[in-house]
Parts: structure tokens; sequence; C-alpha cells
């Protein structure tokens, strides 16, 4: 979880238009800061609403100075479905769904999203297709309003609205004695862990990519405030080409495919039964040890 954070951040705060107020300006600068060294091309053209269709290529991958991580990953998922990453800690899940938002590029190969490769296209207009999920959620000091608008401060309150709804958050929008403009952080309102999550997902709603990423970490939360949350979230999928860093039996279930990821590489894929029926398969053994755990 916390190797994706960083990255998050950014992509929030810099790439959509930076959060008003003093801390989301200086979470913003701290962002320029540590920015590596993905940028645009010279000749990067804006892409507008993509389809979602990913294709990786003979993709490579090296943290700077460090052994290759992804080694001729070749991956591709269509508009709309829905992929579940499962494999062993340190299999290179996360890093492979951080190559799309360009968090890093790789180093062989293409990735390329309706057949564009993502490196020809400007970082912010493939940032603003791609939302991202995950359990440490990115709040500032500010009011309801401004975290769920986060970078779309044009939203009207309808779509603010209608966003926090989708998610589930209205109704604690609408206990708060100053609904949406109630401010929230270290000086405001406390929010739970489940109402965190109810947030970051509106903020996804209201932006509305068509490209998700869920990095589903096992979680802090009680086991009906979980299952609240994976209804929303299930329903933040769909019509959207999602991947998921999947820890839970019952989203890899559903998954339109599942990925093995084992060293950097797609050991195997199927749907679930697929998965079970193959005799001796690595997502058998996966299994086996723990139900419901990672
Ligand atoms: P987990 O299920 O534990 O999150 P994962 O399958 O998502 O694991 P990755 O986080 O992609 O695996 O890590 C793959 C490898 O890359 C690991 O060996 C990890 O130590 C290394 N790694 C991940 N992030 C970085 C980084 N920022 N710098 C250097 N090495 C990294």
């Amino acid at each position: 979880v916390g190797v994706f954070f960083r990255p998050i951040d950014k992509i929030n705060s810099v790439i959509e238009t930076y959060p008003k107020g003093i801390a989301g300006f200086q979470r913003y600068q701290q962002f320029l800061q540590t920015e590596p060294d993905i940028a645009d091309r010279a000749d990067a053209v804006p892409v507008d609403r993509l389809r979602g269709d990913i294709v990786y290529r003979g993709a490579g991958f090296g943290y700077q100075g460090g052994r290759p991580i992804l080694r001729d990953l070749d991956l591709s998922v269509r508009a709309g479905e829905t992929v579940a990453f499962v494999g062993p800690s340190g299999a290179g899940k996360t890093t492979i769904c951080s190559l799309l938002p360009r968090f890093y590029d790789v180093t062989e190969g293409t990735i390329t999203i309706d057949g564009i490769d993502i490196r020809d296209m400007t970082l912010r207009s493939l940032r603003s297709n791609i939302g991202i999920v995950q359990q440490d959620v990115f709040l500032f000091a500010g009011t309801i309003r401004e975290n769920i608008a986060y970078g779309r401060l044009w939203a009207s309150e309808t779509d603010i609205l209608a966003a926090a709804r989708r998610a589930r958050l209205d109704a604690v929008i609408a206990a708060l004695p100053e609904g949406l403009d109630t401010v929230i952080g270290e000086r405001g309102v406390k929010l739970s862990g489940g109402q965190k999550q109810r947030l970051a997902i509106a903020r996804i709603f209201l932006k509305n990519p068509p490209i998700l990423i869920l990095d589903e970490a096992t979680s802090a939360l009680d086991t009906e405030t979980e299952r609240a949350i994976q209804q929303s979230l299930s329903e933040l999928a769909e019509g959207r080409t999602t991947l998921v860093i999947a820890h839970r039996l019952a989203t890899i279930a559903n998954a339109d495919r599942i990925m093995v990821v084992e060293d950097g590489r797609i050991a195997e894929q199927g749907t679930h039964a697929d998965l079970l029926a193959m005799p001796d398969s690595r997502y058998r053994r996966l299994q086996a040890p723990s139900a419901e755990g990672a």
C-alpha cells in the first residue's frame, strides 16, 4: 500500500487542478518536488475519453538501480472488463498497475490504451481517464464538497451530490449540520475509515473515468462496513475497465478474469472456475492456505 500511496497523491494533486487551501497547496508542492522523471514527450497529444482497451506487450520494468521486476509481460484487458491480479507478495501486482498511469515508464515493450502508446498521450489526459481507489484515502483539510470535487472545482452541486449518493455518502452528509460544507480533517469533523472510503469513491464517481484501478489491500474496516464498501466499489466498476489488486475472495471470484502474477509474469489466467478446474494450478495453491485473506 505504501508504495502506491505517494504516486496516488500525485495523480490527484498534480494532474487534476490542485485543491484550494493551504494543505492542498503544500501537498501539491511536495509532490512537484518528488516528481520522478516522467514527463510529456515533446510530441505527446491529449486524448479524449478513452474506451479502455488495455494492452501490455513485452513490457519490462525495474525500479531505478534495481533488478528487473517485470520481464516480457503480455497482458490485455478489454474495455469494460474487470481483471483481478492475485499472487504472492512482491510478485509485481502493484508494479503492473502503476505503469498504467505512468507513475513509472516501461523500460522494454509498450503499453497501449485503445491502440495508442500511453507515452504518446499527455500525462494529464491519460490520467484523467484513470481513477484509483486504495485503502489509504488521501483527504485534505477542507470541506467535504472540496474533497469530493477534488480537482474539479467547477463541478456543480447536483453532480457532487449525485456522486455522494452513488457512494452512499449522502446520509453521512445529511446528518452533518453544515452538510457538504462541513470541514473535515484535523480542525474539523473526523470521518471514520468507512466514511473516508466512501468519500474516495464519490470522488471517482464524479470524475467518471473509463478506467479504474482498485488497490484492495487487506482492510481495517469491520465486516459490515467492508461489505457496504465492496458493494459501492462493484457499482463503481460497472462499465469501466477495472484492474484490481485483489485480496478478497469475493472480488476475485466475481472478476471477469483472474491473472495470477508470479515473479513479474502472468503465470496463469482465466475465470475463477477455469483456474479451479485446472489440476494443480498455482491459483488453487494460492487459495489453499487462507480462504478469505491475502
Ligand atoms: P504485495 O501483494 O505485497 O503488494 P505486489 O505483488 O503488489 O506485492 P509489488 O509491490 O509490485 O508486488 O513489488 C514487486 C517488487 O518490486 C518487490 O520485490 C518490491 O520489493 C519491489 N518494489 C516495489 N516498489 C518498489 C519501489 N518503489 N522501489 C524499489 N522496489 C520496489
